[in-house]
């Protein structure tokens, strides 16, 4: 294949910074304490060691954040605006770093990183710099929370940063963010951005840490809104230590989406939006089409095609530009979709992998495909979040439709269909925040996302994303006007 893109300007960039940090809190860098690591599960390396948060740290970031808010939200959405508007811009002119580091960090594609999560980064701060400028207009009768405290996870790091902090900071809002464990570094180099643009001290800080550093930012009492983005299990825990507070709370969670395929559709489309569906960044993506729904009388077909492409897929090192599929986030991960094989695999699946190798070291699973389950499966019906298409068939659309919503997720759906009024009649039917036809994994940060049932509350993106931001506060002069 290619060359491999060059690690040379993320190692300098880390090395720049001895492998060694600490928060970002207040527009400057706290001293480094009690570290993890941070490493490449492509090969094991450590990258750097980051500081593990505690709640004396939440509490420094917050006291920033509030002191911040008055300012941040005073400015005029013009003024706003323009922040968001240069942080877009360096992420541009920074973009390969960004992409090289992100892929050293979280194990995916380099193609990925660098065609779809930066520029799409890059996308959401222009968008939302736009609703800045905008926001008196289109919200009037509305002010921001106050401070926000933010917690994302690793399958998008960068990304997810930008679909919290980019809104909250348009709203007028001001920041506590805590990046995932696994994926801390471009969330840093985020902050060095937000420094050489010159944003207000406090408007964005940044603290890094595991799950009892969210903990503690979610009990923070000084915290006005809380926005999440992870698993089921925690959202669950966060609506729950939420709920007796007065706190704002948006969840985006975990997903199990259909991929119907009829028997109409166009099924070398089909295959190829498959392979962007549930292969795309290893499968870890909340949205994955991760259930194949196939009309019975191509069953055989449309799974013999999507084996053919499988064999195509290439599984390795993330930074070859020619590699399709890369590692997984950690170990962890790895051993946990490998146990929820086993279970799967002894309640009589059948799984499917193409040949070859996969690199020994680092955190690679082969894609494979799993047939011959019923709805109560393992691999049905629990989230793998990981490059595993569990296939099912049916034979008509009602069938389909009652597939599709038998289960406890809700966060998209994919129809496939040469007949619109099939697609059309189906989609809405169809319990999921979003619904493709004849495409799937398609992103606009015009458009809302989000989830119905276990896949969370709230939305982001659009005009819904920036509601979430403001709450609605009617302030007129009431007082009589003199008579005339
Ligand atoms: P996770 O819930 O384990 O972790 C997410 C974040 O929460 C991390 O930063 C983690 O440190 C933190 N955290 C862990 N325990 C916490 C606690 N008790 N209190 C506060 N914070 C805590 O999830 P993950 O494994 O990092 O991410 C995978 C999950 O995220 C999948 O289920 C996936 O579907 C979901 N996801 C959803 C979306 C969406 O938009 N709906 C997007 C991406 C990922």
């Amino acid at each position: 294949g290619p060359a491999p893109e060059t690690a040379d300007q993320a190692n300098a960039w880390l090395d720049s910074k001895n492998r060694l940090f600490g928060h970002f809190i207040d527009g400057t860098w706290t001293a480094p304490s009690k570290t993890f690591a941070s490493t490449n599960p492509a090969n094991g390396d450590k990258l750097a060691d980051i500081t593990d948060g505690t709640p004396a740290d939440v509490d420094l970031a917050v006291a920033a954040a509030r002191s911040a808010f008055p300012l941040w939200s005073g400015l005029s959405g013009y003024e706003r605006g323009k922040f968001l508007y240069s942080i877009a811009r360096m992420i541009q002119k920074h973009s390969r770093l960004f992409a090289v580091l992100e892929t050293m960090d979280n194990g995916k594609p380099i193609r990925e990183s660098r065609d779809a999560d930066i520029p799409l980064v890059a996308r959401h701060f222009y968008h939302h710099a736009g609703w800045a400028t905008h926001l008196q207009r289109e919200f009037p009768d509305h002010v921001p929370y106050g401070v926000c405290g933010q917690i994302i996870p690793w399958n998008f790091p960068l990304l997810m940063l930008a679909w919290k902090i980019a809104p909250a900071l348009a709203a007028g809002n001001t920041v506590v963010l805590k990046p995932a464990e696994f994926t801390s570094l471009t969330a840093l180099l985020f902050a060095e951005i937000c420094e050489r643009v010159g944003l207000p001290k406090g408007v964005v800080n940044i603290v890094t840490g595991e799950g009892d550093t969210g903990a503690a930012l979610v009990n923070h009492s000084d915290v006005d809104k809380i926005a999440f983005t992870g698993s089921t299990e925690v959202g669950k825990i966060i609506r729950a230590a939420t709920a007796g507070t007065g706190k704002g709370l948006s969840l985006e969670l975990g997903g199990k989406s259909p991929y119907i395929v009829f028997e109409d559709a166009d099924l070398d489309s089909a295959v190829e939006g498959l392979v962007e569906a549930i292969w795309f960044n290893q499968g870890q993506v909340c949205c994955a089409g991760s259930r194949l729904l196939v009309q019975e009388s191509i069953e055989e077909r449309f799974i013999a095609k999507v084996k053919k492409r499988m064999a195509n897929l290439r599984v390795g090192d993330p930074l070859d530009k020619s590699v399709d599929i890369g590692a997984l986030v950690a170990p962890v991960q790895v051993e946990r979709i490998r146990d929820l094989m086993k279970r799967g695999v002894a309640e009589g699946a059948v799984v499917y992998e193409p040949d070859g190798q996969v690199p020994a070291n680092g955190c690679f699973l082969k894609p494979a495909l799993v047939t011959n389950v019923s709805p109560a499966n393992t691999l049905v019906a629990e989230e793998i979040f990981g490059p595993i298409l569990v296939a099912m068939s049916f034979r008509t659309p009602e069938e389909a439709v009652a597939l599709a919503n038998n289960t406890r997720y809700g966060l998209a759906a994919t129809v496939w269909s040469e007949n619109i009024n099939l697609a059309l009649d189906i989609a809405p039917k169809l319990k999921a925040g979003v619904v493709w036809i004849n495409g799937t994994n398609q992103f606009d940060a015009a458009v809302g996302f989000g989830g119905y049932k276990e896949s969370g509350f709230g939305r982001e993106g659009g005009r819904e994303g920036m509601s979430a931001y403001l709450r609605p506060k009617w302030e007129k002069d009431l007082t009589p006007a003199p008579a005339p």
